[in-house]
């Protein structure tokens, strides 16, 4: 919602918005074609693109937000992404599993019109064993009679079977108000900041980076080995790890910890836990294997947390395997590959030898410090004020756009709110963001950046 009229009340919304923590997540689960995708795009509004993305295709984007009745919460799709990866028993186990460890409440799907599969009770049997509140949505309940095909659903054991047409709307409502019942205030898992609670890092990579390593090296070599855990805990695991002084949480380390042998739909499988991670953390810690060529997984990782608003530390790891020659073209693809985090602050480690392990927590620092900043808007209207001056926006069919004041509506991360007497060009937002950078330092974040139009 960036191009509008402007109000002052949306301002303050805004503001009252980002004063919030995370919000608590909600997934939904269910067998492919049983109308999941159809629910989500339901309850979101259809405010987002859901229904574009072709099946199977590995998307970065899998949670939205969406509000009920003025709560707002996160809702997490896992359809789309399984069918032509996994074989359906695979796919829906590793969703249930996500749910397990990311979600605070989870919507099983079933299609009334078939009833409950072997499939259906399979994941029943793993969301009852985690213990995690479940709403059972039957689908596909388009007119009165198909209202026994849902009370049929009873005999999976998970409480009322909510009727529903995802394709229609019927039944939503009851269905939306059994789910806030379900959901938490807030996620049970998360302190916010300036509570005194120890900051949540989330330790992010493709397989193979290092993070196994990198966590033992700074947790400590007596710890855990990574087999111990393997399989045995469902749980997502967090980890309070010392470092230069200060207590840290490790978000969901036992993704880490636990190898995972899916080696089809692994990518999917990475991204659902690297979605999970973001969702829990305030930064991300990205690992990249400096020892070779970037890859497309690399780059999507940090736009899936630059996307999710975390503060960011990119850290190269195995500099020791490094020669002359390849660290000449790191340079060039630092340069060219990730220009849109040239603001985040770099180490360059070694998970094996040590090197560079104290500079860490001086990275992690910075970048949440940069999370965390606020521009009084006094300050920042002086600067505008006098950017506007120098470089005007370019002059459009005869008309030239002007900023008239802005204000930053929020933090962690920064987002600012700019009201404008026409449309800002993409060029000059980006402008506009790279000077606030200069001015105001934010290193480690992301800036978000709305416009409003006052005609
Ligand atoms: P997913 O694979 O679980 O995400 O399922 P989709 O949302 O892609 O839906 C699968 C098919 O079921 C699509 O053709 C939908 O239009 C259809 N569908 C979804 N919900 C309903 C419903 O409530 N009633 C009917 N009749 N069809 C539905
Ligand atoms: P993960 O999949 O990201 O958890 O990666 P691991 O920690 O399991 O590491 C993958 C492989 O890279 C292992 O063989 C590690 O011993 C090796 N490795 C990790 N960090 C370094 C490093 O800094 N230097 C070198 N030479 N090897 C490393």
């Amino acid at each position: 919602a960036a191009e509008e009229g402007f109000d002052l009340e949306d301002v303050a919304g805004d503001v009252a918005a980002a004063g919030h923590g995370p919000l608590p997540v909600l997934a939904v689960v269910g067998r492919p074609n049983v109308g999941k995708s159809t629910l989500v795009n339901r309850i979101i509004g259809r405010r987002e693109a859901v229904v574009e993305d072709r099946p199977g295709v590995t998307r970065d984007r899998v949670t939205y937000e969406a509000e009920w009745n003025g709560r707002r919460f996160k809702i997490v799709d896992t359809g789309g992404w399984e069918q032509d990866v996994l074989g359906i028993d695979a796919s829906v186990a590793a969703q249930a599993e996500f749910a397990i460890e990311a979600a605070d409440a989870v919507v099983l799907v079933v299609d009334a019109t078939v009833g409950a599969t072997d499939t259906d009770e399979a994941v029943v049997k793993l969301l009852r064993r985690a213990g995690k509140p479940v709403v059972l949505c039957a689908n596909k309940v388009d007119g009165p009679s198909g209202e026994a095909d849902a009370a049929m659903l009873w005999s999976l054991g998970v409480g009322e079977p909510y009727p529903v047409s995802s394709l229609h709307g019927r039944g939503t409502g009851d269905l939306l108000d059994a789910i806030l019942e379900a959901l938490p205030e807030a996620p049970a898992q998360v302190f916010g900041a300036g509570l005194g609670g120890p900051r949540r890092v989330a330790l992010l990579g493709r397989p193979n980076v290092g993070k196994s390593s990198l966590l033992n090296k700074v947790a400590g070599e007596e710890r855990v080995v990574v087999d111990k855990l393997a399989g045995t805990t469902r749980d997502p695991v967090d980890e309070l790890i010392e470092l230069g002084g200060k207590t840290w949480k490790f978000v969901d380390t036992a993704g880490i910890r636990r190898r995972v042998h899916l080696t089809e739909g692994a990518d999917y499988y990475a991204s659902l836990r690297t979605a999970a991670a973001l969702e829990k953390a305030e930064v991300a810690v990205v690992l990249i294997d400096a020892s070779e060529t970037l890859s497309v997984q690399d780059t999507r990782i940090i736009s899936m947390a630059v996307e999710a608003g975390r503060a960011v530390v990119i850290a190269y790891n195995k500099w020791d395997l490094l020669d002359e020659e390849r660290r000449y073209y790191l340079e060039r693809e630092i340069e060219q590959d990730l220009v849109q985090v040239q603001w985040a602050p770099r180490v360059n480690v070694s998970a094996q030898t040590g090197r560079h392990m104290e500079k860490l927590v001086p990275a992690i620092e910075t970048a949440l410090a940069g999370w965390e900043t606020r521009v009084p808007t006094g300050r920042l209207n002086a600067f505008l004020g006098e950017l506007v001056a120098a470089h005007p926006h370019p002059i459009r069919g005869g008309k030239q756009p002007r900023i008239l004041f802005g204000t930053q509506a929020g933090t962690r991360p920064p987002r600012f709110v700019l009201f404008a007497s026409g449309f800002l060009e993409a060029g000059y937002r980006r402008f506009i963001e790279r000077r606030l950078r200069e001015e105001f330092g934010f290193e480690g974040t992301p800036i978000q950046l709305s416009v409003r139009v006052r005609e």
